[in-house]
């Protein structure tokens, strides 16, 4: 998506600091962290959020898992634990509609919305 800035880190028109890749998922360090480890994992296609999954594309959240499982324990937070949260819509707090999962973990995370 040419206005997407998660598709530009993907073709490399924005730099990022990636810590996964395979040939459909990207995970890069997020520019704001809210703890020591604060990964978002994306689709390389651009899907707006979780109501743009349908049948066809919706075998990538398998793929987002295991790299989440894989960049947990990389990261060393998947014995203590992490959180995988994505954000959809608005009111929900997105502010980049292209998919993501944001991991974050390396600290005690609260408060606990639920
Ligand atoms: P959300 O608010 O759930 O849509 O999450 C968007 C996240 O993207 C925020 O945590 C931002 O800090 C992060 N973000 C925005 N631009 C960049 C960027 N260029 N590189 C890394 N993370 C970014
Ligand atoms: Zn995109």
């Amino acid at each position: 998506m040419e206005n997407c800035i998660f598709c530009k880190i993907i073709n490399r028109e924005i730099p990022s600091t990636i810590v996964y890749e395979d040939d459909k998922v990207l995970a890069f360090k997020d520019i704001n962290p809210v703890a020591p480890v604060h990964v978002l994992i994306i689709p390389k296609v651009h899907i707006k959020n979780v109501m743009d999954l349908n049948e066809q594309n919706l075998d990538i959240l398998k793929d987002i898992h295991l790299a989440a499982k894989k960049i947990a324990g990389e990261m060393g937070v998947a014995d203590k634990g992490f959180r995988l949260i994505t954000n959809c819509g608005e009111e929900a707090g997105q502010t980049v509609f292209h998919l993501h999962y944001h991991l974050i973990g390396g600290k005690e995370l609260g408060p606990k919305i639920i």
